[in-house]
């Protein structure tokens, strides 16, 4: 049996043109359904649906063979683990793409707060890709954790700036915030269990071929 972990939404929309270059079928409409394990036409291989950050683990410890996730999870889950994920990402799907800014309301220059070398407060989910972005640039920052709606943090004075991710933008502009600064582009990878490549070698390695010839820019 070969165990996929997914997320629902976006993940698991864009993965389905992948899945079907590699002959699966998902059988089952997760909208629709409350189970939270999915059958495929192909007897050997199922999907379990799990939260976006929970991909990672899923597959390092071997609840899912393999799994797809954003770059963004990625990062912040092997700084959650000291780098010691151990998990093989084979490729760079194409999918879920997006990228992770800077954003401050109109009204904050952020220039002159990086220049003057002023301590500037970021509220974010992303908090190991901030430190290390921040850093990088030598500028002192505060971090607030927060778990969504980081939007709000700059409009009510709980921070000066956001790190989010930003696809089309409308977002900020509906609430009024500016892209200051792009951190990193970001796509979802596939994300392999070690100990599974190795047991389900052939059968995994077909499937990542079918998947390598299916992702389009
Ligand atoms: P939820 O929105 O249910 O709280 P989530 O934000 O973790 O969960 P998604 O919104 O489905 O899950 O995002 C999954 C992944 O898709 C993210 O980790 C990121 O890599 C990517 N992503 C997030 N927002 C966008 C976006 N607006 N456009 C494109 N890709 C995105
Ligand atoms: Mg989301």
């Amino acid at each position: 049996m070969l165990t996929l972990a997914l997320s629902k939404g976006r993940i698991f929309e864009e993965t389905l043109p992948l899945l079907a270059a590699a002959g699966i079928e998902v059988t089952e409409d997760p909208e629709k359904t409350r189970k939270l394990i999915l059958a495929t036409n192909q007897p050997d291989v199922r999907v379990v649906l799990v939260r976006a950050t929970d991909v990672p683990t899923y597959v390092q410890h071997g609840g899912a063979d393999l799994g797809v996730a954003g770059k963004d999870v990625l990062i912040e889950h092997a700084a959650s683990v000291d780098g010691t994920s151990g998990l093989y990402q084979p490729l760079d799907l194409q999918i879920a793409k997006c990228r992770m800014s800077v954003a401050t309301r109109a009204d904050f220059d952020y220039e002159a707060a990086v220049k003057q070398g002023s301590r500037i407060r970021v509220a974010t989910k992303y908090t190991a890709v901030a430190r290390q972005h921040f850093a990088d640039k030598g500028v002192h920052v505060d971090l607030i954790k927060l778990y969504g709606s980081m939007e709000l943090a700059p409009l009510t004075g709980l921070a000066d700036a956001i790190v989010d991710l930003v696809s089309t933008g409308s977002t900020l502009k509906a609430n009024k915030l500016v892209e200051v600064e792009r951190i990193m582009d970001i796509s979802s990878r596939l994300v392999v269990n070690q100990a599974a490549l190795k047991l389900k070698r052939e059968r995994i390695r077909k499937l990542i071929d079918a998947f390598a010839g299916a992702i389009r820019p």
